[in-house]
């Protein structure tokens, strides 16, 4: 589930639509939550899918740690990848601010951390434009992002968290907050890159 001050807006043609902060975000907000709701795939349950299906997974789902496509079922399925991403995860099921973000501007994950089945050229515009997202992304840039994360991540109990009642994992958050040895890093999220599709070619 997306926060609740979030909307979707078209961006360009190339891009499509994305999700943008209706009211200022400040850094450590819960921005989305994994729910019941959201759908969740194994490789096996993919094979059995139509073709017009394996193809919106491949472009609106992203792979957890266990190799499995996840659907969001709102416009959490909406957040585009920017390599100067101002939200991120640590290895529990939601993201988080990583720095203020103003009303209007846009939420942004980075692609390299949801486990990519392959490497796709990146148009962001950031100035670290890293120019092409790779599978592997996650182990030159883990530490990076794991710092980024665990910075806003005691953040958390200082700002409003209307998403706080979605997590599954309240208790094990409140006790990284209360010991930072406890805190999940963000590889946790990661699944090694297999040498084949398991979409069927198209
Ligand atoms: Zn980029």
């Amino acid at each position: 589930m997306v926060h609740p001050d979030t909307e979707l807006r078209y961006v360009n043609d190339s891009i499509g639509w994305g999700v943008f902060a209706s009211r200022a975000l400040p850094k450590g907000t819960i921005v989305w939550a994994l729910d019941p709701l959201d759908q969740r795939f194994t490789a096996a349950q993919i094979a059995t899918l139509p073709a017009h299906a394996q193809a919106a997974l491949e472009k609106y789902s992203y792979i957890d740690a266990r190799g499995r496509h996840i659907l969001c079922w709102d416009h959490g399925r909406f957040f585009n990848h920017s390599c100067a991403a101002n939200c991120l995860s640590l290895g529990y099921d939601f993201e988080l601010a990583v720095r203020d973000i103003a009303a209007g501007e846009e939420l942004t994950d980075d692609y390299g951390t949801l486990n990519p089945l392959a490497p796709f050229p990146c148009l962001c515009g950031a100035a670290s434009c890293r120019g092409v997202v790779q599978p592997d992304d996650f182990a030159r840039l883990g530490d990076r992002w794991n710092r980024r994360a665990r910075d806003a991540f005691f953040l958390i109990p200082t700002v409003a968290q209307p998403l706080w009642n979605v997590l599954s994992e309240r208790a094990d958050i409140e006790a990284a907050l209360a010991d930072p040895n406890r805190v999940r890093p963000i590889h946790g999220h990661y699944h090694a890159p297999r040498p084949a599709s398991v979409l069927v070619p198209r």
